[in-house]
């Protein structure tokens, strides 16, 4: 879950990184009021949750009332990438001597936790990385959670010449890493990361995302969440108490248990085709959520084919008969359905489904290939 640069600025703060006095203003009246207390020159920032809001014009510098009224209502009406803004940060403006990068987060190809570093602030990291790899620092964490100062100080030394700036920034990383384990982030981001008029490190933007699995941990962060970043169809199968992702393909996937549920995907691959979504109905028996699991995959109109794979454990397989007969009689559905079941009450429930006229099959090979056919068409 991404949450706003005002957001994560609060976090910054609480651990102790410097960060510009500012506030969140919706209306023109707020940003006055705000920037009457601080003083110009203001900085009045969009707060969207994609990249390049800067060069989209969501961020400008402004010296008066004026200015920062026209600008306001200029940054307000600005549609980001698809995005309105509804909320604009007002803060102080920094005096930029120069920019950094700083940033922690997991490198999923080792498995550890990564300290990424440039003197190449401000732009796009992954520009630089293109450009410039030789311009970015990486340190990694292995397994550690605190930072071992004897192994980072010559990576600081690189960053900084002064070395009062190579203790500063290294107190700062430690902060910024005790917030990315604390709040169990897949990022923490500070670019750019810049030196004042007065010498001084402070973060000149904050971008934070925390693990979604592990926000339960997390009320306060969860309540953060901007619905209007999410999903529909995700929030509302979380809501009933499924596990859905939505994806390209045209193969809509049922199966129970998240494990099943990713081997359905790689074999529809297998076989040629492409899953239109991860769908974990769960392992309970309740028809229920049968029925709200092909409503959700229904709003997907790419979808040319349903594939339910139920391997019955603590699921029974008639359970799941009844909930696709009572989804049939309450819902018009459009496209084929190919039912694999196979397991606990198997039976039962493939008598039922051959009384409405139905087929079904036990080979999960079978059934997928079926389903790939009949979406290729
Ligand atoms: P982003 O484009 O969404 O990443 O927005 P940033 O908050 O990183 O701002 C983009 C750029 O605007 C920065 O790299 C700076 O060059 C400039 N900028 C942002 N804040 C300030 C500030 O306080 N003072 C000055 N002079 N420039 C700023
Ligand atoms: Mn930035």
């Amino acid at each position: 879950m991404k949450i706003h640069e005002y957001q994560a600025r609060d976090l910054f703060a609480a651990y102790g990184i410097p960060v510009a006095e500012g506030d969140i203003a919706k209306t023109s009246d707020e940003a006055l009021r705000i920037a009457r207390r601080i003083g110009f020159p203001i900085v009045i920032k969009a707060q969207v949750l994609v990249g390049g809001r800067g060069k989209a014009g969501g961020v400008k510098v402004v010296g008066s009332e004026a200015e920062l009224i026209a600008e306001f209502n200029r940054i307000k009406n600005l549609n980001i990438k698809g995005y309105s803004v509804d909320r604009l940060l007002i803060v102080r403006a920094i005096d930029i001597k120069k920019e950094y990068y700083l940033a922690v987060t997991i490198d999923h190809i080792k498995g550890d936790v990564v300290i990424i570093a440039s003197g190449e602030g401000g732009v796009e990291i992954e520009e630089t990385a293109k450009s410039h790899p030789d311009k970015i620092i990486k340190f990694y964490m292995q397994g550690e959670k605190i930072l071992d100062e004897q192994q980072w100080m010559p990576k600081a030394a690189e960053l900084f010449a002064d070395l009062r700036l190579q203790r500063e920034s290294t107190t700062l990383l430690q902060a910024l890493l005790k917030l990315f384990f604390e709040k169990d982030c897949s990022l923490a981001e500070i670019n750019p990361l810049v030196i004042d008029g007065q010498g001084r490190l402070i973060a000149a933007d904050a971008k934070v995302i925390i693990d979604d699995n592990a926000l339960f941990r997390h009320e306060d962060l969860a309540a953060l969440r901007d619905l209007q970043y999410e999903d529909a169809d995700e929030l509302e199968a979380k809501d009933k108490g499924l596990s859905f992702v939505k994806l390209e393909g045209n193969v809509g996937c049922i199966v129970n248990g998240a494990g099943l549920a990713m081997g359905t995907m790689d074999a529809v691959n297998l076989m040629g085709g492409k899953p239109a979504n991860f769908l974990d109905v769960g392992g309970s028996s309740n028809p229920q959520k049968m029925i709200n699991a092909i409503n959700i995959i229904l709003r997907n109109k790419a979808i040319k084919v349903i594939l339910i794979n139920i391997f019955g454990g603590i699921t029974r397989c008639d359970d799941i008969a009844v909930g696709i007969l009572a989804a049939l009689k309450q819902i018009k559905i459009p496209v084929p359905l190919v039912i694999r079941l196979t397991g606990t009450n198997e039976q039962q429930a493939k008598e039922l489904l051959s009384q409405a006229g139905m087929t079904t099959f036990t080979s999960m090979r079978q059934a997928t290939s079926k389903a790939v056919e009949t979406a290729n068409i």
